[in-house]
């Protein structure tokens, strides 16, 4: 599926297609997506706060390290705890509501006669993954049939099947197929054929030739070789089948896009239908793998990524049979080696993904990763009992309030901008007015009635779990688009634009202390969680947005000047971005984080101005100090601290070089240097660090 647009770097590289089964999919991931507590968060000692001015170091000067001041009071109670990459305000909360939802399901986990259907597949789930005694006891047989499967496989010609029914239980082996609205059409879902089938976290990792990426792809291999010895293999055979995998790998990694190209939207544009795209693969029946997936053979289709298609093809054609079951019994193995497999498997999973890649100490505890699992494979039936508990509808309102007090500073933003002819902002109005908000949780909840959990069958669970996922997704194809689903489970801590739907999405889970409150004022809360409203609502007009129109079509609405205009100023931000060294030896990528940049910045600038009018009409003194600072110095104070954060160097690396995010002391002090109003407040000298002669802005 197409991208959408998310908030947080806390799902990290995990693509939107894939959310709802990430943990599952990349099982190591998950423990830094979903990042765990500290050991004292069984009971979080201080009540969190949007604007928390004891976490502020006032030894720091707030025109030299604005992020230093905000937070350090932060860094010094929050030490890193051993079982995560990174941990932050983010992973506060996300813990929080981990701790809400565990008791959620061990209360569902007793095998009551009154359990509700919903309450026995979250419950029966969980106690399934927990039960790590019953999972070791039986070892790899219940994988068997499987690997039989595979085995088996005798020519080419049963590659198809094979290959539909590793996709329908969740095994991301060479490409995948789901539904996508239509990039001409969104009102219509077609077939959406892409790239898949690495086990490193994207492409450049198989490509780039520093040091370290050699290393870390040794490290790899000696980690693909592992798990072949954990399946029983000899060390010989082990370690030549690691080599195998990595050589497909490479080559699929080699014709497939890089994570910038694939931000603009036309590079992934080419529409074909299925029986066109058949014929570009004569080596692999497209016409078999469909009938096996009970997917469309006929119909529109994209194809996202039609060199890798071509590549997979020459691949098919040029490699021994016994290399291609090699690769997928690789992918088998690592699909299930999470918390479904025996511990052995899931400490190896652990040690190469979460440790060596991302720098992780210690494994999370059980409970939080089965807790994961279950929001990520049955997410609304556990979210539904979450919002329930935990989001009363005058949240909704208040967000909901919030807003569209954002949307019409769009708009005034959007009438005052100086370069943007009358032609494009009529457009750009109508785009705004027909942004769809969606707060908390879905109106229509998924029914989950055909899913078959059975206690004690952790890995069954997870096959029936994807192959209904797999199901629901292609039935979708052929169909009309639905607007009111979600790509994010309610007790999710993030939120997303989506640009093919044109509506903001905020999941209950985020709408909660430290990022709103009811009991703190406007100055706190549009600081903070107003600022992530402007920042979804940008994304409908940053570098990738721009080119959907209102209804969400791939479809030009700017003039060529406008175009240009807009160009030559996000240049500005690719530039300020590219010159920013994060770890040694590496630079972010300006034109890979332009669009969260972009909507960043753009995010806290419409805050200001919705609360700016607000703060006006209720006649607000500005010059009124609380906890020893103006409402205008809290308001970016309570921006600064959403963004508290302590990193691995490992985990930055891996940020700065993969994630579309920028790290989190840039999206505070980079964003805050192109806001001028922002060392207006603080009275910052013009010679300040966080004071830049040329601010770049575009909204
Ligand atoms: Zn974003």
């Amino acid at each position: 599926m197409f991208r959408i647009a998310d908030f947080s770097s806390r799902a990290l590289l995990v693509p939107a297609s894939v959310l709802a089964v990430a943990v599952l999919a990349l099982p190591a991931l998950s423990q830094t997506a979903l990042a765990g507590a500290p050991a004292s968060a069984a009971a979080p000692a201080a009540e969190l706060k949007v604007f928390d001015p004891t976490l502020i170091d006032k030894s720091v000067d707030p025109c030299e390290n604005f992020y230093r001041f905000s937070c350090n009071g932060w860094f010094q109670r929050n030490p890193l705890p051993a079982d995560q990459a990174a941990y932050g305000r983010f992973t506060e909360l996300a813990e929080l509501n981990r701790l809400h939802l565990r008791q959620i399901l061990e209360k569902a986990a007793k095998p009551a006669a009154s359990r509700t259907a919903n309450e026995q597949k979250i419950g029966d789930e969980y106690a399934s993954c927990m039960d790590v005694a019953a999972i070791d006891k039986l070892g790899l047989q219940p994988l068997q049939p499987e690997l039989k499967r595979i085995e088996e496989l005798q020519s080419l010609e049963g590659l198809p099947a094979l290959l539909a029914h590793l996709h329908t239980i969740g095994v991301d082996a060479f490409f995948g197929l789901g539904s996508n609205p239509d990039f001409a059409d969104s009102s219509q879902v077609i077939s959406y054929y892409d790239a898949a089938g690495l086990g490193l976290p994207e492409r450049d990792y198989y490509t780039r030739s520093d040091a370290k990426s050699v290393e870390q792809r040794q490290q790899y291999q000696a980690h693909v070789q592992k798990i072949f010895l954990l399946a029983g293999d000899s060390e010989v055979q082990a370690g030549k089948d690691a080599a195998t995998v990595l050589a497909i790998e490479t080559r699929l990694a080699k014709a497939s896009l890089t994570m910038t190209d694939q931000r603009d939207p036309q590079n992934l544009n080419h529409p074909t239908d299925v029986a066109s795209l058949a014929k570009v693969l004569p080596h692999f029946s497209l016409r078999g793998y469909v009938a096996e997936l009970h997917a469309p053979a006929a119909g529109k289709a994209n194809n996202a990524q039609p060199k890798f298609f071509a590549e997979f093809d020459a691949l098919l054609a040029d490699t021994p049979l016994d290399q291609v079951k090699v690769y997928l019994r690789w992918h088998l193995l690592h699909a299930y080696a999470g918390t479904s497999l025996p511990e052995s498997f899931d400490q190896e999973s652990w040690n190469f993904y979460a440790h060596t890649l991302n720098g992780a100490e210690k494994q999370q505890e059980r409970w939080k990763r089965c807790t994961s699992r279950v929001d990520s494979e049955l997410g609304e039936a556990l979210g539904q009992v979450y919002v329930e508990r935990y989001f009363p509808p005058r949240e909704k309102q208040r967000t909901l309030d919030m807003t569209l007090a954002i949307e019409q500073a769009m708009e005034r933003d959007i009438d005052s901008l100086d370069w943007m002819s009358a032609t494009t902002k009529v457009k750009a109005r109508e785009k705004l007015h027909a942004v769809m908000n969606k707060i908390g949780y879905p109106e229509k909840w998924r029914d989950y009635s055909t899913v078959q959990i059975v206690r004690g069958d952790a890995l069954g669970n997870q096959m029936r779990v994807h192959a209904f996922d797999e199901a629901r997704d292609l039935a979708k194809i052929g169909k009309p688009v639905d607007k009111l689903e979600w790509q994010m489970t309610p007790p999710t801590v993030n939120a997303y634009y989506d640009p093919q739907m044109n509506n903001v999405n905020f999941p209950a889970g985020y709408l909660q202390p430290p990022f709103f409150s009811g009991k703190e004022d406007d100055a706190a809360n549009y600081g903070d969680m107003g600022s992530t409203i402007g920042h979804e609502l940008t994304h409908g007009f940053d570098d990738e947005g721009r080119q959907f129109d209102k209804d969400g079509n791939l479809l030009n609405w700017w003039t060529k000047d406008d175009e240009q205009k807009f160009s030559d100023r996000a240049d500005c931000m690719v530039k300020q971005y590219d010159a920013i060294e994060a770890v040694p030896g590496v630079h972010l990528n300006g034109k890979l984080t332009l669009g969260e940049n972009l909507a960043d910045l753009g995010g806290l600038w419409l805050a200001w101005m919705a609360w700016q009018e607000k703060a006006q009409a209720a006649h607000v003194d500005m010059a009124a100090k609380m906890d020893g600072y103006t409402p205008e110095q809290r308001f970016w104070i309570a921006y600064a601290q959403q963004w508290c954060t302590q990193t691995r160097p490992e985990q930055l690396r891996t940020q700065a070089q993969s994630n579309p995010h920028a790290p989190d002391e840039y999206r505070t002090n980079t964003v805050l240097q192109d806001l001028p109003e922002f060392a207006k407040s603080f009275r910052c000298k013009k010679t300040a660090p966080m004071v830049v002669p040329k601010p770049c802005r575009v909204w």
